[in-house]
């Protein structure tokens, strides 16, 4: 799937689970607000959205940190290890474990949860690609085998028709959730 899928993907994937989220935190104290809260995690899941092709030099996260992409493709080449679950989990565990130990209080929090909203990103790009013929490790580090859920093409029309049914989708969603009722 190509970058501005990924992106829609992220703020589609970003804007349910914060729907879900939001109400399990305290968001009660002046510092922040069901809506600040709520930009920060659909950043953090537009931000995680495009960390996967970082092993992709031509992509533009890539293109924009050659210094990381192009020894990571070296290592582990496109669709490897940067899109696995298990990365998800590991890059999820370091933030979090950063923000409870460097981290207190409102900074703590809000940098928890745009975590969770990366971990949310990370995820829809994993579930997107794994849509594509090439398909993605799912399974790994048990097995290196690529699972495709669905044979799309990157770029092609279908690949369109996903991210404008994620878009009216996710518009639809939030304005029945915020405004039509
Ligand atoms: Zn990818």
């Amino acid at each position: 799937m190509n970058f501005k899928t990924h992106v829609i993907g992220g703020i589609s994937a970003g804007v349910l689970a914060n729907e879900f989220l939001i109400h399990h935190i305290p968001v009660s104290n002046q510092e922040t607000s069901y809506l600040f809260m709520g930009t920060i995690f659909i950043a953090g899941s537009v931000i995680g959205s495009l960390i996967p092709d970082i092993d992709h030099r031509g992509s533009y996260l890539g293109r924009r940190a050659k210094l990381l992409s192009v020894p990571i493709h070296l290592l582990v080449g496109h669709r490897g290890i940067t899109h696995t679950p298990l990365m998800l989990m590991a890059i999820v565990s370091l933030l979090l474990f950063v923000s409870k130990t460097f981290l207190s209080g409102t900074d703590s929090l809000v940098f928890s949860y745009m975590t969770l909203g990366i971990g949310t990103g990370i995820a829809s790009h994993i579930f997107l690609d794994s849509l594509t013929k090439g398909g993605v490790p799912l399974l790994y580090p048990f097995s290196s085998k690529k699972i495709s859920l669905l044979p799309l093409k990157t770029g092609s029309f279908s690949e369109k028709i996903v991210a404008l049914v994620m878009s009216i989708g996710t518009i639809w969603f939030v304005l029945e959730k915020h405004w039509l009722l």
